[in-house]
């Protein structure tokens, strides 16, 4: 099925347009837009831009090298796939360089959160997949 070789997320000027499934590349998440009433005239509806999840994704944790936690998200035909740790983290760090270069950080910051990162490791996949993303307490 999935081989852990393209970008999960794609990025534009605002952020984190589209989310795709680590593994396969399917869609499961991204920007999308909604119809909300005002709240000043509730009789008109206001479009609003949110965040959502498609019902096929699914989080697994992993334990990372410098005892962080963090998810990954893949779709629902991929949670028995078994995890390329590397070929992740590797996923993970393309984005997050991605998020930063578009978020306007500057070169010195970027840079230090790229060495930060550089030898970061995936330590432990979690087996559970979970259909929402666990909130943690840092
Ligand atoms: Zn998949």
């Amino acid at each position: 099925m999935g081989n852990f070789d393209h970008n999960y997320t794609v990025c534009d000027d605002f952020g984190v347009k589209e989310l795709k499934c680590m593994c396969c590349g399917a869609q499961i998440g991204g920007r999308t837009y909604t119809e909300v009433p005002s709240r000043t005239n509730p009789a008109v509806m206001e479009k609003v831009m949110t965040y959502g999840y498609h019902s096929n994704i699914r989080f697994k944790e992993i334990e990372l090298s410098d005892n962080s936690v963090a998810q990954i998200m893949i779709c629902q035909d991929c949670v028995n796939e078994s995890i390329d740790k590397d070929k992740v983290m590797n996923q993970i760090k393309v984005a997050w360089e991605d998020e930063c270069t578009k978020s306007g950080l500057s070169a010195d910051k970027i840079k230090k959160h790229k060495d930060r990162i550089k030898d970061l490791k995936i330590l432990k996949v979690a087996t559970e997949a979970f259909t929402s993303a666990k909130v943690r307490e840092k």
